[in-house]
C-alpha cells in the first residue's frame, strides 16, 4: 500500500513507559504505522541538555525501545533508531544554529520554563534544544510531526528555521514538515491532579506486574466529595471513571456510570474492576516485553538496522546541506 508521506517523532529516553505515555504518545505510533512511513527516534542527545547523571541512560533507553516494540512499533517497515547513532544531526544542528537569532530562542516559553526547572543548569545545549528538534525534523525529510496542539509553536519554529536556511543559502533542499495535530489526551496521575508522570511518582508503568498494578490503582484518588461508602458518587469528576471509559468494556462502564450515582458501588470495587480491565488488556503487551527483554541481542539489532537505515537517508540530505552551504 502507498503510504501518505513521512512521519517523524523523537521519544525521550525516560526509561519504563507509564500510561500517560502509552495513551499520550505511544498508541499514536502504532497506529500511525499504517498511514505513514514511520521514522521513531529515541533522543539520547536531548535528554543530556537536563539529565546530569547519565548512569541509568542506556538502560533508560534500553526500556524506551522495549516498550514501544512490545505495543506494536514494527521495526521492519518503521525506522526504530537511537539518535545519538546517527551524527549527522549534530552537523545539521550546527549549521541550522548560524541561522538561528539566539533572541528567539531566549524568547521561547518552552525555554523559560525548562530554566525555571532547572536554574542551576541553564547550559549552552538547553538553549538549542529547539535548533535540535529542527534538525531532527528536518534531516530525514519529514512531511508530518505528530504533535498536541501545545507543542504547534515547535513545529513552527521548525519551519522558520527551514525557511531562513532555504532563504539563506538560496536553495529548497530543506522541507517544512506539517503539523499532524493529534488528539493527545491528558492523562492524570493516580493522585486526579496532575498530569501523570514519574517525577511526580503518580505514575502507572505498563510493564508492572498484575499484582504491582493493582497495587497502584488501589491508590487513585477518587471523587473527593465521596467520603462514606454511603455517599452517591460523581464519576464525571472521578479519574478512575476516565480510566474505565478506556480500557473498561462500555457494558461495564455503563454500569459504573450509574451505580456509583446511587451510590450501588464503591470505589473499592469499582477499582479492583478497573485494576482488572486494566491488566487484562495490558497482557500482550506484557508478555511481548517479556519476550524482548530475554533477547536484548535482538533489540539493539533492531535499533541497529534502524540506525543504518536513518543514516542513509541522513547522509543523503546533508550531502545537499553541505553543497548548499558550498562547504569547502
Ligand atoms: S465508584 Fe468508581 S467512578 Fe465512582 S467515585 Fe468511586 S472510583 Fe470513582
Amino acid at each position: 500500500m502507498t503510504k501518505k508521506g513521512r512521519v517523524f517523532s523523537g521519544i525521550r529516553p525516560t526509561g519504563r513507559a507509564h500510561l500517560g505515555n502509552y495513551l499520550g504518545a505511544i498508541k499514536n505510533y502504532v497506529r500511525l504505522q499504517d498511514d505513514y512511513d514511520c521514522v521513531y527516534c529515541i533522543v539520547d542527545i536531548h535528554a543530556l541538555t537536563t539529565v546530569e547523571d547519565t548512569v541509568n541512560l542506556r538502560m533508560n533507553t534500553f526500556e524506551v525501545a522495549l516498550d514501544l516494540l512490545a505495543a506494536g512499533i514494527r521495526p521492519e517497515e518503521t525506522i526504530l533508531f537511537i539518535q545519538s547513532h546517527v551524527p549527522q544531526v549534530m552537523e545539521l544542528h550546527t549549521l541550522l544554529s548560524m541561522v538561528t537569532p539566539l533572541g528567539k530562542l531566549t524568547d521561547l516559553p518552552t525555554f523559560k520554563d525548562m530554566v525555571r526547572q532547572h536554574p542551576n543548569n541553564v547550559n549552552y545545549g538547553l538553549v538549542g534544544y529547539p535548533v535540535l528538534m529542527a534538525a531532527d525534523i528536518v534531516l530525514y525529510k519529514s512531511d508530518f510531526v505528530p504533535v498536541g496542539i501545545d507543542q504547534a509553536p515547535h513545529i513552527e519554529f521548525t519551519r522558520e528555521v527551514v525557511r531562513s536556511f532555504n532563504y539563506r543559502y538560496n536553495c529548497s533542499v530543506l522541507i517544512e514538515a506539517g503539523m499532524k495535530n493529534t488528539e493527545i489526551p491528558k492523562v492524570l496521575g493516580i493522585d486526579g491532579r496532575e498530569k501523570m508522570s514519574k517525577s511526580l511518582d503518580n505514575h502507572i508503568e505498563l510493564a508492572l506486574t498484575p499484582e504491582q498494578t493493582r497495587q497502584r490503582v488501589m491508590m487513585m484518588v477518587t471523587d473527593p466529595q465521596r467520603i462514606r461508602r454511603n455517599d452517591p458518587g460523581n464519576p464525571d469528576v472521578c479519574n478512575v471513571f476516565s480510566m474505565h471509559k478506556v480500557f473498561t468494556p462500555q457494558a461495564d462502564v455503563d454500569m459504573v456510570n450509574v451505580e456509583c450515582r446511587r451510590a450501588g458501588i464503591g470505589c473499592v470495587d469499582c477499582k479492583k474492576l478497573f485494576a482488572e480491565n486494566l491488566n487484562k488488556s495490558l497482557e500482550p503487551l506484557r508478555a511481548r516485553r517479556i519476550e524482548l527483554a530475554a533477547r536484548p541481542d535482538q533489540v539493539y539489532a533492531v535499533l541497529a538496522d534502524g540506525a543504518n537505515r536513518a543514516r542513509v537517508i541522513a547522509e543523503s540530505t546533508m550531502q545537499e546541506v553541505r553543497a548548499a552551504v558550498q562547504l569547502p
